[in-house]
């Protein structure tokens, strides 16, 4: 064909995956009679009918289809415009492949077909999501029947399985109809919703079109009564099971409550859901359809695909702690996102508008632990370690309507790694990679929206050494990449940390004996590391080592006390501080010193309740405490226990950092190994 022959010298038939095109040399090339360029010009004036909004440039990358970037002249919001064909309606060009329409409305039966065949895909080939039987069913769960009418909640037996769907969604304001004690009777013989539980009845609906014959949703499942919080206590650290059980999660992604709906409302054709057909060659001479549709691209995502698979959560769903462990456990989910139907399991990510699937990022949080054998758990561990604290800040930003949860939300992802690893989760931290951990420092500029200012909380709730014991969000420091010392030539001058410390041991006193993941009582951990005084200068306000330490000046000392309260409470003279030396951070060729802010304890007056109570139990704990509740060596932890001792209890209050040399302080004669107890 004449259009094959001759190659345009604009788009040069998309033999280059990706390039850049001016808008004139475009309409050169059409002018030219390239049939491709023609086809793109129709595309882009179809979206952004007026050309002199575009800035100039055009970038063409090829992907299975042609996807056409246009900045617009407010450089805001770039437009994206797909082209692709459908399947076995191929275009002349190799690079303008096929893709999927994208139904109006997900609730549409295309959508469940492909569900289903996703579904169906995943179980019986994957072998990543192989999972060792039919799940066992939760305690309670939704029988959705064959129709509204036959919808109930049932109370399974112990043991029983089946094939159940999960439902992860946002509460929002909103709370139509919840499980109590005074209406799961009513419940069991029939489960009428009304049209405020629009998101419960179209999860209900759509499972049943699934062909699944059982639904679990948190609010219907689980005891919901104010006064007697004893059933929430029992399934609460059972939800993780249930979301890592489930057949599939489904996840009301473009619905921030109840009242919202499953399926997202996509009135008004957003540009994505608009296509336009344009006639092009087709490879046997005659004509075909090239199909375009656009998108905008929030500035926020820059970089991203026209298809939204990559789209980060919705802000509404992001932002709930509780969503993190079902996201993060659910081996299949189904995502009813606003733009699309979209599937993710430890194989693949699939979505409406593609045909092919996508590799997945690798996923460790997936699989079924009866899957993982004993002998892999060693490796699964360090896999686990290096996503932990990315986690933790990462859950620190997210919103919980009740603040008890922010141990419970967390206890189901600790309790799957606990069973994947050889790890044990210790007060929000992991035992084999704690000397790390321990680094977390507070967000000084993050606030949580619509959650309380920054605070302590009161005990029992997690040591002060747990970023749990704290409010809002948290960070952690880079670490070395190949955990390998930092004079590693592989590390050497990166901006990583490396721990100096040694955490000797833990132990925990859980507040309820039958849940040691929740909160604490007491929980003292044993260091073997640099302790040192440090002072207030009360001119400059700058704190400083006791002693003076050359090559490291005090102006490099800079401290950060996680809690505005402690900085009033223990920094006007009252007690004495300490910082332990905890780790070097190397940044090129000088290193950072990173020290915990600590106030000994015991050392001052002992003026409020709290404090009292936390002497009397620790002379309970060393008397009393079983070896099943200490980490590390229990001989060494408990022969060098020796509390309460005045001079080695500390409280810590925040995280310090100084540039120098760990020389410079040892050779001032700090004392580089102490001991210390941290509450
Ligand atoms: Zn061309
Ligand atoms: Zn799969
Ligand atoms: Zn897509």
């Amino acid at each position: 064909m004449d259009v094959k022959k001759k190659s345009c010298a604009a788009c040069g038939e998309l033999e280059e995956c990706n390039l850049e095109l001016a808008w004139a040399q475009l309409q050169q090339a059409v002018e030219d009679g390239c049939e491709l360029c023609t086809v793109v010009k129709a595309g882009v004036l179809s979206f952004v009918p007026d050309a002199a909004e575009i800035a100039d440039q055009l970038i063409l990358s090829v992907d299975v289809s042609l996807i056409v970037s246009i900045v617009g002249k407010d450089k805001n919001q770039p437009m994206v415009v797909e082209f692709y064909t459908i399947l076995g309606a191929p275009s002349v060009w190799p690079g303008v492949g096929p893709a999927r329409h994208v139904s109006a409305d997900s609730s549409a039966d295309e959508c469940v077909s492909l569900a289903r065949k996703w579904l169906h895909g995943c179980l019986s080939l994957h072998s990543e999501c192989q999972r060792p039987d039919v799940p066992k069913l939760p305690t309670r769960v939704v029988a959705v029947g064959s129709c509204d009418e036959e919808t109930r909640i049932i109370v399974t037996e112990p043991g029983e399985r089946g094939e159940y769907a999960a439902l992860s969604h946002c509460w929002g304001g909103v709370h139509p109809v919840v499980l109590l004690s005074s209406n799961l009777e009513a419940l069991q013989e029939r489960l009428h919703l009304n049209p405020s539980s629009k998101t419960f009845r179209e999860a209900i609906s759509f499972t049943r079109r699934l062909g699944i014959p059982y639904l679990w949703i948190d609010s219907l499942c689980i005891l919901q009564d104010e006064d007697d919080p004893s059933d929430w206590q029992r399934e609460a650290p059972r939800m993780s099971t249930v979301y890592n059980s489930a057949t599939v999660t489904l996840s009301a992604a473009s619905s921030s409550d109840m009242a919202g709906g499953l399926f997202p409302n996509r009135a008004g054709r957003a540009p994505r859901q608009r296509v336009v057909e344009i006639a092009a060659p087709a490879p046997n001479g005659s004509t075909t359809t090239v199909y375009a549709r656009g998108r905008k691209i929030d500035p926020r995502d820059a970089g991203e695909f026209v298809h939204s698979l990559f789209e980060p959560e919705p802000p509404h769903l992001r932002s709930r702690a509780w969503v993190l462990q079902e996201d993060q456990l659910s081996p299949r989910i189904l995502h009813f996102r606003k733009e699309e139907l979209a599937w993710t399991c430890s194989s693949c990510s699939r979505c409406e508008c593609r045909i092919r699937p996508s590799l997945p990022q690798p996923h460790p949080f997936r699989r079924s632990p009866g899957t993982i054998r004993d002998e892999d758990k060693p490796q699964m561990t360090g896999r686990f370690s290096l996503r932990w604290p990315a986690m933790v800040m990462d859950y620190t930003r997210r919103n919980l309507t009740k603040e008890r949860d922010r141990i419970a939300a967390l206890s189901g992802l600790a309790r799957y790694i606990e069973r994947c690893t050889t790890d044990t989760f210790f007060c929000g931290l992991f035992y084999e990679d704690i000397s790390f951990q321990l680094l977390w420092h507070i967000d000084r500029d993050g606030r949580v929206p619509g959650q309380s200012p920054r605070g302590r909380f009161s005990a029992p709730y997690a040591p002060s050494w747990s970023w749990m014991s704290v409010s809002g969000p948290i960070n952690y420091f880079h670490r070395h990449p190949l955990g390998a010392a930092p004079s590693h030539p592989a590390t050497r001058g990166r901006d990583a940390v490396s721990t100096i410390g040694t955490v000797v041991g833990v132990g925990r006193i859980p507040a309820d004996q039958s849940n040691v993941m929740g909160p604490v009582l007491l929980a003292p951990m044993f260091l073997v590391t640099g302790v040192v005084p440090i002072t207030r200068d009360t001119e400059s306000g700058q704190w400083q080592p006791a002693y003076p330490i050359r090559d490291f000046a005090s102006e490099n000392l800079k401290f950060h006390i996680d809690i505005e309260e402690d900085e009033t409470k223990f920094h006007n003279g009252n007690g004495d501080s300490y910082a332990l030396i905890l780790a070097g951070r190397w940044e090129g060729e000088g290193m950072t010193i990173l020290c915990m802010e600590t106030v000994c304890i015991l050392g001052r007056l002992l003026s409020t309740p709290e404090e009292v109570n936390l002497v009397t139990l620790a002379r309970q704990y060393q008397q009393q405490t079983s070896e099943d509740q200490i980490l590390g060596n229990p001989e060494t932890f408990k022969s060098d226990w020796s509390l309460p001792d005045p001079s080695c209890s500390y409280f810590r209050i925040g995280l310090a950092r100084g540039a120098g040399s760990l020389k410079a302080w040892e050779q001032a004669g700090v004392p580089s190994v102490g001991r210390a107890f941290l509450f």
